[in-house]
């Protein structure tokens, strides 16, 4: 199922021309509707939970749906998945890219992210790894997207471009791009994500102007609970995808595993107000208060008490409502560390406690039961020292 964009809002005139790129049964690119697409958050070797997550996604509305996969064994249980569907299927692969050649006869498309290129065989060079997903890409038929991420950039970027860091990302994309356009390979798309929807409008628009023939994949990384994860996504939406930006999007929201299905409603119904010229107004200080991000969680979710996490953090920081902070919590250790780096706050589950970071300085590891205390005294900490260096 997909949204197409009503001829008569004139947005349809303004969508780009970019290539069409195809995964499975769907088309995106080339004036093709834009597709909504989803990630389980179950473990993607617990087969049982996973079919069942990618039936709900499926019956959700979603076009295209995305696993992670990090180990022989999640592999294994891939190919007992994709047995039980005809769902599109995508795979998010982290440090080792190598699993591409095992799952590749599994899937559509493979996401790979740039930043995560480099941990394993750091004898080698990025360019040879992505001719390797290009060649097993290419023999299997299956897309790729080179997918950027804010909190996981390539090291050989960071800090090439001073405060920059959509610089960075765009830069990194483009690169990428490049290579796989040398290599032959066309059949892909890109993502620029970032936490703050403002950076996500930023680097689509820089990446489009050096690439307008990339079909773009839309979404803002970490967004959070709902309601507050819709409208910062909506922010980015709407800017974009009104501009003729964005063929395929993901409403990233921390929402428990049996309601994953509201990121595809969330997803249609932006578009379908979008195409209709229903535009909401944004608050203007929305960015001057308190913003509390946090991450989808998907299969790498260290402990299943993360959304309550998220939800509780929420909770015992509202006095905090008129500050401006930034509390960050994040599901797992792969991108947890580096994720919360920017936050002024930072929360990042491991299996039976919680690391909490005061910028990139740790604090330490706390039980669930007891993080929360812990993060209000620093909360008070951080306003306390804010308010004193005002009256200065
Ligand atoms: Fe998944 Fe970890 Fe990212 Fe959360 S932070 S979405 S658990 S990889």
């Amino acid at each position: 199922m997909t949204t197409p964009v009503p001829p008569d809002t004139g947005l349809q005139a303004q969508h780009r021309t970019t290539r069409a790129v195809r995964i499975g049964r769907v088309t995106i690119g080339a004036g093709h509707p834009i597709a909504v697409q989803s990630m389980t958050a179950t473990r993607t070797s617990d087969v049982e939970a996973t079919v069942a997550q990618v039936r709900l996604l499926e019956a959700a509305g979603a076009d295209v749906v995305r696993i992670a996969i990090d180990s022989a064994r999640d592999v294994s249980a891939l190919a007992a998945i994709r047995a039980r569907t005809s769902a599109n299927l995508s795979v998010d692969l982290q440090e080792s890219y190598r699993l591409a050649a095992d799952v590749a006869p599994h899937v559509d498309k493979i996401r790979y992210n740039p930043g995560h290129l480099y941990h394993h065989e750091k004898g080698k060079a990025a360019r040879d790894k992505v001719a390797f997903l290009a060649e097993v890409a290419a023999r299997h038929g299956v897309a790729i997207r080179i997918g950027v991420n804010c909190g996981s950039i390539d090291p050989a970027k960071a800090g090439r471009f001073g405060d920059d860091s959509v610089a960075e990302m765009v830069d990194s994309a483009i690169e990428h791009a490049r290579w796989l356009d040398d290599l032959g390979f066309t059949a892909y798309c890109v993502s620029l994500k970032d936490s703050d929807p403002a950076k996500v409008i930023d680097a689509n628009r820089r990446f489009a102007a050096a690439r307008p023939d990339v079909p773009l994949h839309l979404g803002v990384t970490e967004a959070g609970l709902p309601p507050e994860g819709i409208l910062k996504t909506r922010i980015a939406f709407e800017q974009l995808i009104s501009g003729g930006l964005g063929d395929t999007i993901r409403v990233s929201l921390t929402v428990p595993n049996d309601r994953k299905g509201e990121e595809i409603a969330a997803g249609r119904r932006i578009l379908d107000d979008i195409a209709h010229g229903r535009f909401r107004s944004v608050p203007e200080n929305f960015a001057r208060r308190l913003n509390i991000i946090s991450c989808p969680s998907c299969s790498r979710v260290e402990n299943e008490a993360f959304v309550d996490l998220a939800e509780k953090v929420r909770e015992v920081t509202a006095y905090a409502r008129e500050h401006a902070i930034t509390i960050a919590v994040m599901g797992c250790r792969v991108n947890g560390p580096g994720e919360t780096d920017d936050a002024d706050l930072g929360l990042w589950c491991a299996p039976t406690h919680v690391n909490l970071k005061v910028r990139s300085e740790t604090v330490g590891a706390f039980r669930y039961d007891e993080v929360l205390g812990r993060l209000r005294q620093e909360l008070d900490a951080l306003i306390t020292a804010r308010s004193h260096g005002a009256t200065q």
